[in-house]
């Protein structure tokens, strides 16, 4: 279970500030989640935490230990994203075994943990067959399935959803949830800017504008106590 501390964390792109001092507490085995409006940051913050971006000034702790300069199989995270790049000649099976292979794990170790990750995921019946031959959403949750084989200490998810159409995202996201149940030793973080899902999956929300943190709070607390009618607004709450 990890916690993570982000503290006055900002990221500056030449001379564009787009993330300008977040400070953030993020408990161990919560499931927070980033919403705010397209271009406010989303997916920078979160590629800092991935390690995938350097981080321009402030502090990023696991637990006790800054994670700044660590990379992110260092920091032992897990990413999906909203596109789901899969090998396209490798089957399922492969697709899912092919990062713990690169991890030197032993045959029967993998063969296990895909076994378990597909069943978590209800795709042990594709596990032979190509991307091509699934559906959106079934090669949505194999790149998940990916993701879970590793055993990531923190998950992190970028508008994993956005590319599905209305049922099924509906039916991921469900996933999504039932997922977080089963692995509740690991933290997880998901960007999205769709206020369902967030309102539906958040432990907690962090909403987003311009670069800094709005307001965090539970989807309750969001919806009953907006700070601002930006909130508000985001939130779909009467105020
Ligand atoms: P969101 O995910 O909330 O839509 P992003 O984090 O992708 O927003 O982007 C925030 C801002 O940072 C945008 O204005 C975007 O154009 C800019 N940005 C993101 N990545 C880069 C980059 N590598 N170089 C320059 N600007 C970037
Ligand atoms: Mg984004």
């Amino acid at each position: 279970m990890t916690a993570i501390h982000l503290n006055n964390i900002r990221k500056s792109f030449g001379t564009f500030d787009v993330i300008k001092g977040v400070d953030l507490e993020i408990s161990p085995s919560e499931f927070m989640v980033f919403v705010g409006p397209s271009g406010c940051g989303k997916s920078t913050l979160l590629r800092l935490i991935a390690g995938l971006e350097d981080i321009t000034a402030g502090t990023l702790a696991f637990d006790d230990k800054v994670v700044n300069s660590l990379t992110p199989s260092q920091r032992g995270i897990a990413m999906v994203f909203q596109s789901y790049a899969l090998y396209p000649h490798m089957t399922v099976f492969d697709n899912m075994a092919f990062g713990l292979k690169l991890a030197k794990g032993g045959t029967d170790e993998i063969r296990r943990r895909v076994n378990e990750a597909a069943e978590m995921l209800q795709i042990t019946a594709y596990l032979d067959r190509l991307p091509k031959q699934l559906s959106g959403g079934q090669r949505q949750r194999v790149a998940i399935g990916r993701a879970i084989v590793r055993d990531p200490k923190v998950f992190l998810f970028d508008e994993p959803l956005s590319n599905l159409d209305a049922a099924l995202r509906v039916q991921t996201r469900l996933e999504i949830a039932k997922l977080h149940a089963k692995m509740h030793e690991t933290t997880m973080i998901y960007v999205t800017h769709d206020q369902v899902e967030a309102m539906t999956l958040a432990d907690r929300i962090c909403v987003l504008r311009d670069g800094i943190v709005e307001q965090v709070g539970t989807p309750l607390e969001l919806y009953e106590k907006p700070q601002s009618v930006f909130v508000a607004g985001f939130i779909g709450s009467p105020k």
